[in-house]
């Protein structure tokens, strides 16, 4: 796998500082400038009003000696690291906060001019940024107040500063949001490693022994012991690989299981017919293996109609048609079927059944499949002239029905295995050479369907005792 994700994440992140830096470079580098030139014209507009207020109009009327003015506004400019200057309408620099000869010039009358001083190119605003008509080498801003006196214009207050002041200020910030910037990126390929550690190396790691396991290899585990939905979601595919080779054992098992129990039948019918074909078998005595032959073809049918049952359980689940019926009844006409073997064995059938009729709610076929499957254990590992007792109760809203036998019993370590596709214990396979070893799986399966249970109780040389439960039947409950 190609790690998508992963670059697309190291693009995005590196995409993310350059577009910072280009951001901070333009956008934000602008916006501050802009924002501290006016925030600076402001505080210097707000001195040239004054001045223009209280001390230009003096200085016009001559009330203030011109030395007194220069000192004020000497101090003032250095307070402002600025440049004071009062211009008359014409362009005639009155006054310059830099320029001490000015008390002589007031005498001569002998100013600088400003060649081309319009002051109504300030138009609306109140300051200007650049060279103010080429009086300065570097940019300055320039701010702007008329000094009216007796209703008529007589000068104005300018005030320059260097932009350079503010550019100052501005790198200042701009080291500050640089460094915040900076903060934020290492912060973010921190949060980009915690990802490479905690989710993007074990999604690769899970991956790989996906892989393994969709090519049927089950060995691969994923060892991560975190506490999270990573290590949590490991811990399942761990869980489900474990399953899968089961499963597949299983399957191994299975197939091995039906290829041995359909190839002993059929190498005998083989046998037996080419043996009748070539004559070894004489005409006379061609009925005994044509029985044997007709004993091990019912026992393949038997073994396939199992394994079809089996199959259809495993894969779709056992779809129920679930009705009221009597179970007593069923028993009793179960039992009927073993009518020949019992009277073969010399076998009787005790039952102990509850009331008349005993209403239960299941699956009828099914549940005669039960029936039947047990009562036919019970008749072929039974004694010779022994009972089995078959027994109905109620018991909290559910029958229990007990399908007893005093035969061979089931060996302690078997009694598990009992339910296991193809198991038959040792002490079985002398008495019973038909059987498939399929009948208790069938069992389990359509008990479980019906979300009932199914118990055993055996001792061996003693007897049997199967009990399943079953629903009473609502009407029974009323
Ligand atoms: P099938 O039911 O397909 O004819 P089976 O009877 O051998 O074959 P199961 O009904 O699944 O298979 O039973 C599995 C095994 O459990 C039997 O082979 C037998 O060894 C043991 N078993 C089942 N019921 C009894 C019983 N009542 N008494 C003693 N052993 C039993
Ligand atoms: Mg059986």
């Amino acid at each position: 796998m190609k790690p998508k994700i992963y670059i697309k994440f190291l693009l995005s992140y590196v995409f993310f500082g350059i577009a910072a830096i280009l951001v901070l470079c333009t956008f934000t580098q602008r916006s501050i400038t802009n924002y501290l030139e006016k925030h600076e014209a402001q505080n210097l507009y707000r001195e040239a009003t004054q001045i223009a207020s209280k001390y230009a109009a003096n200085f016009t009327n001559t009330t203030l000696s011109l030395e007194d003015f220069q000192v004020r506004m000497e101090s003032l400019s250095s307070y402002l690291s600025a440049e004071i200057w009062v211009v008359d309408s014409q362009g005639n620099v009155l006054f310059n906060s830099s320029d001490s000869s000015i008390g002589q010039r007031a005498a001569n009358a002998h100013y600088t001019t400003l060649p081309d001083f319009d002051p109504t190119s300030f138009g609306n605003t109140y300051y200007t940024v650049g060279n103010f008509y080429d009086s300065f080498s570097e940019n300055t801003i320039t701010v702007f107040s008329p000094v009216t006196a007796n209703y008529r214009v007589r000068s104005y207050v300018l005030i320059h500063k260097p932009v350079a002041t503010v550019t100052e200020v501005t790198n200042h910030f701009m080291n500050i949001t640089f460094f915040t910037v900076g903060i934020i990126y290492i912060c973010a390929f921190l949060i980009l490693l915690f990802f490479t550690i905690c989710f993007y190396r074990p999604m690769l790691k899970m991956n790989s022994v996906a892989k393994s396991y969709a090519k049927g290899n089950f060995e691969p585990r994923i060892s991560l012991h975190s506490n999270d939905e990573i290590g949590f979601l490991a811990n399942t595919m761990n869980y489900m690989a474990n399953e899968l080779n089961t499963l597949e054992e299983d399957q191994r098992k299975f197939i091995s299981n039906v290829s041995h129990d359909f190839r002993s039948p059929l190498t005998s019918i083989k046998g037996y017919v080419e043996a009748m074909l070539d004559g070894t078998i004489p005409p006379e005595l061609q009925d005994k293996y044509l029985n044997i032959i007709l004993f091990e073809t019912e026992r393949l049918a038997k073994l396939t109609q199992s394994i079809l049952d089996l199959n259809q359980f495993g894969r779709h689940g056992i779809m129920l048609d679930v009705a009221d019926f009597d179970i007593n009844r069923m028993i009793k006409t179960t039992i009927l079927t073993f009518e020949g073997t019992c009277n073969k064995k010399g076998l009787s059938f005790d039952l102990v059944l509850t009331g008349q009729e005993l209403f239960v709610t299941g699956d009828m076929t099914k549940i005669q499949q039960v029936l039947y499957n047990l009562i036919d254990n019970a008749t072929k590992f039974s004694h010779n002239n022994s009972a089995i007792k078959i027994e109905t109760s109620i018991k909290n809203e559910k029958v229990l029905i007990s399908v007893k036998d005093s035969g061979i019993g089931i060996p302690a370590d078997s009694i598990k295995k009992i339910w296991d596709r193809f198991y038959k214990t040792d002490l079985s396979r002398g008495k019973d050479k038909k059987g498939t070893g399929l009948g208790l799986a069938i069992v389990k399966e359509i008990i479980q369907a019906h979300n009932e249970h199914i118990n055993v109780i055996s001792t061996e040389g003693v007897g049997t005792e199967f009990i399943f439960t079953l629903p009473l039947s609502k009407k029974e409950v009323q």
